[in-house]
């Protein structure tokens, strides 16, 4: 089960929002809390994360039905799972064990779909998703003290270290690095992932997938590819571990009509900083909805030498802060950019439901996914 042999053949659909659902179970400070923090000393209503311990039966409902829409890729519940992040909620303790409770609840809901479609071939994956913090390295929250930083790289590498060791213990196929406003944060994600595979390297065999059907021999001929001619984009992860990683997927969020990131990157400058990773994928999401997105999509498109993604929100938010693009507007947003051979991975981010993924599904399903573009090697 190798997720880049179903992205040369086909356009993977990932979920839609997690936040967007919970709200729907209406849930209360006590559910938050759950038994086993019944009695913490601060309020945890609101830390959805905390619910893959307390209420994981709602978490892994959740993707199951993301399954059920179509969704070939899922992501974790660990938006804000990092020791920064939970600090909110005077919970960095628990960082490590919400990422592995996580990544359980969404191979929880795999199994289920598997005995529920014991007909349905199609490989699912489970990505671990890393956020992109509370605090920011590239800008100060001080309005007096342009030069004050809220916390130092180190720390952030620490935090999203710790993460993403939960995020592989647990049992994570993919790990995306997402709505990705300040490059800086997500360059210390990136040093962690890496960091953390030239400690722990995962079995060469295991490259691109848990289960990967890659053959020893496919993989020493890659890795010989690798040397000799520089780099093999989007095929295997680097060497310099000295042992596999996961993929990684890379997905910045654009937060002004001029096409820049929150920290001031154009879209090129932004796919040119990240890079270095060997991203499986990169793309965008949030932020905008799809009509917004379109040509920043496109221009992706035509630079990134690596698979690109799309999951844009649903429409942009009414006065009330509620999204209400209908999920057939979505999925023909969607099904537009697939035609035109621009994107690999499509979904939803914020407001998007099961029904918006479902219409996403069918839409690209019979559509040719974006070729790989043949870079020359310098
Ligand atoms: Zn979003």
């Amino acid at each position: 089960m190798d997720i880049r042999k179903e992205l040369e053949k086909r356009i993977l659909v990932i979920d839609g929002a997690m936040g967007t659902m919970i709200q729907r179970h209406k849930l209360q400070e006590a559910d938050y809390r759950g038994e086993r923090f019944k009695d913490w000393h601060c309020d945890v209503k609101g830390n959805n994360d905390l619910l893959s311990i307390t209420q994981p039966q709602i978490i892994t409902g959740i993707h199951k039905q993301y399954l059920d829409a179509g969704a070939d890729i899922i992501e974790t519940n660990t938006f804000s799972s990092t020791s920064i992040a939970q600090a909110d909620y005077d919970m960095q303790s628990l960082a490590y064990e919400l990422n592995v409770a996580s990544a359980k609840c969404a191979r929880a809901a795999i199994d289920e779909y598997k005995i529920q479609n014991p007909t349905n071939q199609d490989p699912k994956f489970v990505a671990g998703a890393i956020g992109p913090l509370n605090k920011t390295l590239s800008l100060s929250p001080d309005v007096n003290n342009p030069g004050y930083r809220a916390v130092t790289f180190d720390e952030v590498v620490t935090a999203y270290y710790e993460q993403i060791k939960g995020l592989v213990d647990g049992g994570v196929d993919v790990l995306l690095i997402e709505t990705i406003f300040d490059t800086l944060n997500a360059k210390a994600a990136i040093f962690a992932i890496k960091k953390y595979f030239h400690e722990h390297p995962l079995n060469p065999s295991a490259a691109g997938g848990r289960t990967s059907s890659i053959a020893q021999s496919e993989v020493n001929e890659e890795q010989q590819n690798l040397r000799t001619d520089g780099a093999v984009q989007g095929q295997i992860p680097p060497l310099g571990g000295g042992g596999a990683e996961l993929p990684i997927m890379i997905s910045g969020t654009i937060t002004d009509a001029s096409g820049r990131t929150l920290s001031g990157q154009t879209l090129e400058a932004f796919y040119i900083s990240v890079m270095h990773a060997n991203p499986l994928s990169v793309g965008l999401n949030c932020a905008l909805g799809a009509h917004e997105m379109r040509p920043h999509i496109e221009e992706l498109s035509q630079i990134a030498s690596c698979y690109v993604s799309a999951y844009p929100n649903a429409g942009l938010p009414n006065a009330m802060g509620e999204y209400d693009e209908n999920p057939e507007d979505t999925g023909h947003y969607l099904e537009e950019w697939a035609k035109e051979g621009w994107v690999n991975i499509v979904g939803g981010c914020c407001g998007t439901t099961p029904d918006h993924i479902k219409h996403i599904a069918d839409h690209v399903r019979k559509l040719q996914p974006r070729e790989l573009p043949v870079v020359e090697q310098v």
